[in-house]
């Protein structure tokens, strides 16, 4: 499912292998239903990013500030970039610590979110780079009203389609609660958006809700031969304590019914060929859905 070899334990990472060498750190185990994703990329300069800070406050099974500072103090990188996707406390609530930790770094999040601490808002096709690694801003407003995704591609590593942080817009097989926006709009965040990325780009999402969510998407598609393969693998990386995380947008693309309110099949299971109505059905019935 995703070419990351992972570690875990107190500070693994993993390395794609390319020339300048785009790093990604998640350093703690997946015991949880509810992970909240430790994210740190780095370049071969040891310029690092930090995705979505959740609060001090915040114990097992979010990864609060206070235990990510050490582990990016172990990496010896300079911090450039604290990453928001949205304004929530799961994944803003320690912006201030950090940037008190790390007064060089640039607090970045969605225009107009009104996240914790952040000194630059940025919106669609926004973009900063780290070395070699380019970090684009898609816009996906919906969840809150400034979310936003990052895509992060190494220009070394032109053939790969990099990596997307994709807050609580899209998750493994599921997608946020629309709570500051209509279907049209999350259907436009997760099918003309999102789903362009490239068929290979790791898809990083929040929370590990996959399991939940793949157990409900087998309801919509029970025919689905690649989502009753995704099923099964990732009831084996939960049986071992492992993450489903990272996804890839081809995988995605063929198993969450989010994004495939676009498809035949999940339309004639919502009772319409609107892929905007049948988007909205799969998030009524998502929600009322209790297994
Ligand atoms: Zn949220």
């Amino acid at each position: 499912m995703s070419k990351f070899k992972l570690e875990f334990g107190t500070g693994g990472s993993s390395d794609r292998g390319s020339g300048s060498g785009l790093l990604v750190g998640l350093p703690l185990t997946a015991k949880s239903l509810v992970l909240h994703f430790c994210r740190v990329f780095h370049t071969s300069l040891r310029r690092a990013a930090y995705a979505d800070t959740a609060a001090h406050f915040l114990r097992w099974p979010f990864m609060p500030i206070s235990t990510v500072i050490p582990h990016i103090r172990d990496q010896g990188v300079n911090l450039k970039y604290i990453l928001t996707t949205h304004n929530h406390y799961d994944h803003a609530g320690g912006n201030s610590e950090m940037a008190k930790t790390f007064p060089d770094a640039v607090v970045v999040g969605g225009k107009g979110d009104k996240a914790e601490a952040v000194t630059k808002e940025v919106w669609q096709d926004d973009q900063f780079s780290m070395g070699t690694c380019v970090v684009k801003v898609i816009s996906t407003p919906c969840h809150t009203p400034g979310h936003v995704c990052y895509h992060i591609h190494d220009e070394e590593d032109s053939a790969s389609g990099g990596n997307v942080f994709t807050g609580d817009t899209l998750f493994v097989a599921g997608s946020g609660n629309l709570n500051s926006g209509t279907p049209r709009m999350m259907h436009d965040a997760l099918c003309n958006k999102l789903a362009h990325l490239p068929d290979d780009t790791n898809v990083w999402v929040g929370h590990e809700y996959t399991m939940n969510n793949l157990k409900f998407a087998v309801t919509v598609e029970p025919e689905n031969e690649a989502l009753q393969n995704k099923l099964k693998w990732a009831q084996q990386q939960r049986d071992q304590g492992l993450p489903t995380v990272p996804s890839t947008i081809k995988d995605e693309k063929e198993t969450n019914p989010f994004v495939r309110c676009t498809q035949p099949s999940v339309q004639k299971w919502a009772g319409t060929t609107d892929p905007v109505e049948a988007l909205a059905t799969v998030r009524k019935r998502k929600s009322a859905w209790r297994g």
